[in-house]
Formats: structure tokens, sequence, C-alpha cells
């Protein structure tokens, strides 16, 4: 019988495992701080198929925990119909996920998890700017959001929200959409609109490419087609077990999304599940120069993001259906809402769709953090609706972390895996 020969793929400070958007970020600081890093991904190359699905929106108006148990039970209704933008598939693993949701969603703890999400993503907003300012071409736009409402009683809650967030020094407006030249007249709201200028938004493909790209330049060496299989401690570190290859690393960052329960094991309860969702672009008629804010159809919950040439739309939560085919009735629920909002885009033309497993935690805050005392594993995953926005503040608390500071962060006490236990 004949022995499997696995390929020393080198030894480094830091191992990252997945280059997502969380992965692309910690690269990038952790060579910026001198780490010579290792990505290994599964797929072939920067990029994940859930960051290609994303709206892309670099929003901290919309950072809260992805749903709250009022609004999951009153879902209840939606999740009879097929084409609803919430899904639930209840699995052997999904149970006790949920149940830690209800657990953990009474409205002293959502509100919060609401105040550390709103704060990290004001944080990573900044950040995000200063990307660019460093010359890592992210996409990145000052395009400001819209939210705009059909029914009056969202719209009245979306007002308290828009005051709230005020309050915390994001600016808000309630605006006249027919003012918004870059809205059609049919997505125009009959109840009101609520404009949050200070939002932005990056293509998220190119956020990755480009946050990869300069990792590589500081020194970070991208290892594509190599699923990490299992983490072997040993004397001084981590021997990280790939496709057809072994790394030996010092630390391991473990950045996989959805996946990231896998590489974890039975080392702590992270407890992390995919929440599918789906996006597609319709090509504009012709492509225009300013493409405008960004759009969400509040009730519809559908993310409108414009480019000069097209439009994406984006939406719905699957959580337990992360492996099975897309639900093209889902799908239709999201076409359907569009192309009532904007009738004048070449729907002939619309281009195939993409979808991707959100990481979710049941309490909607992502766990970034040491998983053993000696900090040889970190852990950053689980950002939900957030991972592009949350991306560049998740790669700094990171790289703080690898450069070993005992970490009195009350931040990183938030987000620690240890709350699960
Ligand atoms: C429809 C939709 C709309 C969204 N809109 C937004 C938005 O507007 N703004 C926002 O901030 N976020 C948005 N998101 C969420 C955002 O895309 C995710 O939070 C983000 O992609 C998570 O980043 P990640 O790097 O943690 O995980 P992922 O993006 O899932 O990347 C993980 C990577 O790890 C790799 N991997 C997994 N296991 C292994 C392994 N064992 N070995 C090697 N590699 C492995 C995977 O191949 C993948 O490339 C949206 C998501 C969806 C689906």
């Amino acid at each position: 019988m004949g022995v499997l020969r696995q390929e020393d793929l080198g030894s480094f400070d830091v191992a990252i495992v997945g280059a997502g958007p969380i992965g692309a970020a910690c690269a990038y600081e952790a060579a910026g701080r001198g780490a010579g890093v290792a990505v290994l991904e599964a797929t072939a190359g920067w990029g994940s198929e859930c960051a290609d699905a994303s709206a892309g929106w670099v929003c901290p108006s919309f950072a809260g925990p992805f749903v709250r148990r009022s609004e999951l039970l009153a879902a209840t209704r939606w999740l009879a119909r097929p084409d609803s933008p919430l899904a639930i598939r209840a699995s052997p693993r999904l149970l006790p996920w949920l149940w830690t949701l209800l657990r953990r969603s009474d409205p002293r703890r959502v509100e919060e998890v609401a105040r550390i999400l709103g704060d990290l993503a004001t944080a990573s907003a900044r950040l995000h700017r200063a990307l660019t300012q460093e010359g890592v071409d992210t996409g990145w736009r000052a395009s400001g959001l819209l939210d705009v409402y059909s029914n009056r009683h969202d719209y009245e809650a979306g007002c308290a929200h828009a005051a709230a967030q005020g309050e915390a020094g994001l600016r808000a407006e309630s605006v006249d959409p027919g003012q918004i030249p870059s809205l059609p007249a049919a997505a125009a709201p009959p109840a009101g609109a609520i404009l949050y200028p200070d939002e932005a938004v990056c293509p998220p493909s190119q956020f990755v490419e480009a946050l990869g790209a300069a990792a590589e330049r500081r020194g970070a060496v991208l290892l594509p087609g190599r699923r990490a299989i299992y983490m072997e401690r040993t004397s001084n570190g981590v021997r990280l077990h790939a496709a057809q290859g072994v790394v030996r690393a010092e630390t391991v960052v473990i950045c996989a999304g959805a996946a990231t329960p896998l590489l974890v094991g039975r080392r702590a309860r992270v407890p992390i599940v995919g929440g599918r969702g789906y996006a597609f672009e319709v090509p504009r008629p012709r492509p225009v120069d300013e493409p405008g804010p960004l759009v969400y159809l509040h009730e519809q919950r559908i993310a409108v993001t414009p480019w000069t040439d097209a439009i994406r739309f984006a939406g719905t939560l699957e959580l337990g259906y992360a492996d099975g085919p897309p639900k093209g009735r889902r799908v239709a629920g999201i076409s359907r809402g569009a192309r009532r909002a904007f009738p004048d885009l070449e729907w002939q033309r619309a281009k195939p769709v993409r979808s991707g497993a959100r990481p979710c935690t049941p309490d909607g805050l992502p766990v970034v953090g040491r998983l053993d005392r000696d900090g040889k594993v970190i852990v950053a995953a689980g950002h939900a609706m957030l991972g592009l926005t949350l991306a560049p503040i998740t790669g700094a608390l990171v790289g703080g972390l690898l450069e070993g500071g005992s970490s009195p962060d009350p931040t990183l006490r938030a987000l620690s895996h240890r709350r699960f236990e």
C-alpha cells in the first residue's frame, strides 16, 4: 500500500485559513506588523462565494443583531411562504443554535449587541476610508443610503431608529424621495424615506482582491486550492494539515466563515451556522456617471446597490439550507420586489444569481479572540450580514492579538467564544 506524501508548504509566523474579507484583512494587518504570513484558501484565490454575493454595503446604520426575537416571532408568518425573505430548516445542528438565539435575545442584551456592533462598524467605516488613503483601491465610494418604506407604521419605527442613530453620531434625515434624481418613480415610497448621507459601498470582490494583493505586497503568501483539514498542536506552534500539504506556524487564525466550526472541532463551542442569501445584477439601459445612493426596500428586505452600469439586488436569509440548491421561488421573491421598484432596467439581460452562506452566530456578534490560553489558535468569524463592513476593524483586532498583549479590551471580551460556554 502506498503512503500519501504530504508536501511541506513551509514555516510561517502566522497561517490564516480563508481568503474571504476577514482573512484578507487579517493578512493585511499581520503582514503590516512584520509577520511572515501564509493564507490557505480552499478555492482558487482571494474572494469567497459569500463576499461575491454581498451587497457591498459599509453601513454602520444597519449594524445590529441580524434578527431580533420579536422579528423572529413575527417572521413565523413568513415561514410557510416559499418566496419570503426568511426561511428556517430545522436540523439537529440548527435547533441548539435557535435555542441559544431565543435565550440571548431579551431586549437588554439585544440593545447591548446593537451598541457593540454600531461602535465596531463606525470604527471600521473609518478604516475603510483610511485604506483608500493608503493606496489600496477597494472601490470604496461615499454613496449614502436611502431607507425607503411603503408602510407608515414601519416608517415611524424607522424614524425612531434614525433618531437613536443620530444620538450615536450617525447623521440621518427624513427626505422627499422625489428629490433623489437616481431613484425611479416606482421606487419612491408611499410612506417615507430616511437618508443616511455618510454610508458607503465597495464592490465586494474588488475589496477582497485589492486587500489581498496589498497583503501580498507586504509579504503575505497566498496558498490557493489548499483546504485546511485539521490542526495539530506542537511544542512551539501548530501544524496545519491541508489538502496534500502541511504548514507549520507559530499561530493559526481561522477565518473560514460558515465553515469555521468544522476546523475548530471540539476545541471550543463556536456556534456558527450558514445563513444563505442571494444576489443578482441587472444592467442599466445605459451607464451613468453618478450611480446614486444605496437603497433599502425596507418591507421587502431587499438591498439595492447601484453601480454605474448595473444595479445589484440582494436579500433573503435561509438558515439551515447552505448545502442544497438555490431556492428558485425565493430568488423570484427578490426579483418581483426589485422589478416593481426598478422597472426600467434590462431585465431580460439579468446576470446569473450568486448565493453565499453568511456566517451567523446566534447573538449576532462575531467571534474574535484566542481559542486557547497561549493564543496559538485565534478565531475571527461569524460576521453574518456585516463581514465586509467589519473586515478592517477585525483585522486590526486580530493584529493586536498577534502582538500578544494580554488584552483587557472590553470589546474583545464581548466577542470571545467563552460567552457560549
Ligand atoms: C446576499 C448577501 C448580502 C450581503 N451583503 C453584505 C453587505 O452589504 N455588507 C456587509 O458588510 N456584508 C454583507 N454580507 C455578508 C458578508 O458577505 C459576509 O459576512 C462575509 O463574506 C464573511 O466573511 P468571512 O471572510 O468571514 O467568510 P467568507 O466570506 O465565507 O470567506 C471564508 C473563506 O474561507 C474559505 N474556507 C472555508 N473553509 C476553509 C478551509 N477549511 N480551508 C481553507 N479555506 C477555507 C472559503 O472558501 C472562503 O473563501 C452579505 C452576504 C450575503 C450572502
